[in-house]
């Protein structure tokens, strides 16, 4: 493909891609299959990658996100974000209804909205295409985040129809249910912490430094509002129903009401139905529609006198503590969980709710007997928010933390930066060691199916495992003495085991458990160091080369390999069979720059520094990490390092820029 064949085809492309987002998105009918769209993606991006100066920034390909840290700037908002007044009551709804009236007459219209629970964002539109996205921050200047909003998927890049020149457009970027669910799996099976709620995660998210961490996060958007001069309507729901047709996400359940009695209607309505709803709401939006109206009611000095937030009341309850359990994890952090009076809460019977750690219980002076307030919010276990200390006998006592581990008797640790207690025994406290084992071959790790977490306890309660290397000695005669394992079941388990010796290496690094390295983060290592044996002697300095990969989990790194004991299981892994070096990928394309060293610096628009790398080896070239006097080429790319670019000057070392390594290749 040369250069105009690829201009037509990407421009090509773009419009396919944007035609499907629109029928996936605003008009919920797509009309080919997350596959087929997928490989329209890659192919654009191929194209790009091939001629980079052939992407733009409405692009498709932007939603994949990149590796360029981002560093918020701070921008000044246009129009002011104003935060709304919030009530709970419906004499409070009459009032502000009263209110109105005093101004407009009895001539006018509401529009009721359901308030999603996330983090509002401000977008501009300039010619139809996203130019800025920035926080509320304080309402008078916010951070440009506009990175990290573009790879979410609903958020239209480019927009089609009559739209105005220039415009802004406000809404809440939140994170469903499911993936909050799934972003909380995997930052446990990373022995991370959880986050407590959808709106915290979100919040978390927004701001991650790595847009291409935040494309993987699942998070959605609803746009209510619609800022700008020559708006097409002059009321605030016709507008919205006109952006919608542009191509942005407009809740369907927007509704109009022409008394404040169809409002209170709108909010008992939804105060059940919302909980079927797949993300978090926490109230209701009122709003004046007529935008004259709006103009002649105006602001107060916090906010607007013409809108009003009616906040659901969370559902709670009062019960009764009746004593707190500690959880032991994987990775040894402990979790207090408290055991509950069964109170009927949001429909179903409560008997435990989450502690979260020590300084939580200290903070709300939560003690035995207690009559405790529980609280749901978007989390799957309830929690304890406050303790109604009116109930409280004379001999009520301070709660005491545990200082040893329920399950072994250790005295637990605490790391400064961490809530969390740890029990230290890692490989002789029972949760610790069959969770080890059941992360081990989980599905994503090496997938050994024949084996489930009550079989483990059982081999665990035999002797026969206390550790995965222990695993691949399992005999066949050794398993048909125990209960429930049959003569086919116990042929499975050696069977399943024996083939987990051909899952590929990066699946083996992320299975031995090491704290902080999940699926992703294995996969990057393995993308630079090659085999274990790389791994274990890397030192801090290179293993924080790797992308995404910062001094937490370094250290962690280090520290498991530091250990005499892990070694010894790797080993024994090793001499299993297990694959402890990943395959070569690097196929040879040309000879194009044998005999040539290659020194990458800083950050790309189209290439992630190892991609990069990886491509100068397909082509024949060496990486090296210094600049000397046998290096061929500095590749610089924005903020790389000062004094190699000083000292490639001083050595008369060629200094390319990504254009001119993409020439070399062309050439
Ligand atoms: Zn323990």
């Amino acid at each position: 493909m040369n250069f105009t064949e690829a201009k037509i085809r990407s421009e090509n492309l773009r419009k396919i891609i944007e035609r499907h987002n629109h029928s996936y998105y605003v008009d919920a009918n797509p009309v080919i299959s997350d596959f087929e769209y997928d490989l329209l993606v890659k192919e654009l991006e191929t194209i790009e990658k091939k001629f980079p100066e052939l992407q733009t920034a409405d692009s498709p390909t932007q939603r994949t996100g990149n590796d360029i840290n981002n560093e918020f700037v701070q921008i000044k908002h246009k129009y002011p974000m104003l935060s709304l007044g919030n009530t709970y009551s419906e004499s409070d709804l009459n009032d502000f209804d009263q209110r109105i009236k005093k101004v407009t007459g009895d001539d006018f219209e509401y529009v009721c909205e359901l308030k999603f629970d996330g983090i509002s964002i401000s977008l501009t539109y300039i010619n139809g295409i996203l130019q800025q996205a920035v926080t509320r921050g304080d309402g008078e200047k916010g951070d440009d985040v506009t990175a990290n909003i573009r790879t979410i998927r609903n958020i239209p890049l480019k927009i089609y129809g009559d739209y105005p020149a220039e415009f802004e457009i406000r809404g809440e970027i939140f994170m469903p249910h499911l993936s909050f669910a799934r972003l909380n799996k995997e930052r446990t099976e990373e022995g991370e912490m959880q986050f407590a709620n959808p709106r915290n995660a979100t919040a978390g998210t927004i701001k991650l430094q790595n847009s291409s961490q935040v494309a993987k996060r699942g998070l959605d958007c609803f746009l209510y509002s619609l800022l700008g001069e020559n708006l097409p309507h002059a009321n605030h729901y016709d507008n919205l129903q006109e952006a919608k047709k542009w191509g942005f996400p407009i809740s369907q359940n927007i509704q109009k009401c022409q008394t404040i009695k169809q409002v209170i209607d709108y909010i008992n309505y939804w105060d059940e139905a919302r909980k079927k709803l797949p993300y978090d709401t926490d109230g209701v939006v009122i709003k004046i529609n007529n935008t004259a109206q709006q103009e002649e009611l105006g602001f107060t000095a916090k906010s607007p006198r013409w809108a009003i937030a009616y906040k659901f009341k969370a559902e709670q309850a009062i019960t009764k503590l009746l004593s707190i359990d500690f959880q032991v994890g994987r990775t040894g952090a402990i979790t207090p969980v408290a055991n509950l009076q069964p109170v009927q809460l949001a429909g179903t019977t409560v008997k435990r709710a989450s502690l979260h750690n020590q300084e939580q219980i200290n903070i709300l002076d939560i003690r035995i007997d207690d009559m405790v307030i529980v609280e749901k919010g978007g989390e799957i276990i309830p929690k304890i928010v406050g303790v109604d200390k009116s109930h409280r006998t004379g001999n009520s006592k301070e709660f005491e933390y545990i200082t040893h581990c329920p399950e072994c008797g250790t005295k637990l640790e605490r790391e400064e930066s961490e809530a969390k207690h740890f029990c230290p025994n890692e490989n002789g406290c029972r949760p610790q060691i069959t969770g080890k084992i059941e992360h081990f071959i989980s599905r994503k790790a090496m997938a050994i199916d024949g084996l489930g977490i009550e079989t483990i306890e059982l081999l665990h309660k035999n002797n026969l495992i206390n550790n995965v290397a222990d695993l691949y000695d399992l005999k066949k005669e050794q398993l048909l003495p125990l209960e429930r394992i049959a003569d086919k079941s116990a042929e499975n388990i050696i069977k399943s085991i024996e083939d987990s010796k051909n899952a590929e290496f990066q699946r083996v690094l992320f299975a031995i458990g090491i704290r902080f390295v999940g699926e992703t983060t294995a996969k990057k290592i393995v993308e630079k160091l090659r085999s274990i044996d790389e791994i274990m002697m890397a030192n801090q300095e290179e293993l924080l080369q790797i992308d995404e990969i910062g001094e937490r989990i370094a250290q962690s790194i280090i520290k498991y390999f530091g250990s005499q004991k892990n070694q010894e299981i790797v080993q024994r892994l090793r001499n299993a069979g297990l694959q402890m070096e990943a395959k070569k990928t690097t196929d040879k394309i040309s000879d194009k720059f044998k005999g040539l060293n290659f020194v990458v610096s800083g950050t790309f628009a189209s290439y992630s520094r190892d991609e990069l790398k990886q491509i100068i080896e397909q082509h024949g070239g060496k990486n090296v990490s210094a600049v000397s006097a046998s290096t061929a080429y500095l590749i610089a790319g924005e903020k790389s390092g000062q004094t190699k670019i000083e000292k490639a000057d001083k050595l008369k070392v060629k200094i390319i820029d990504e254009n001119q390594f993409n020439e070399l290749i062309n050439k």
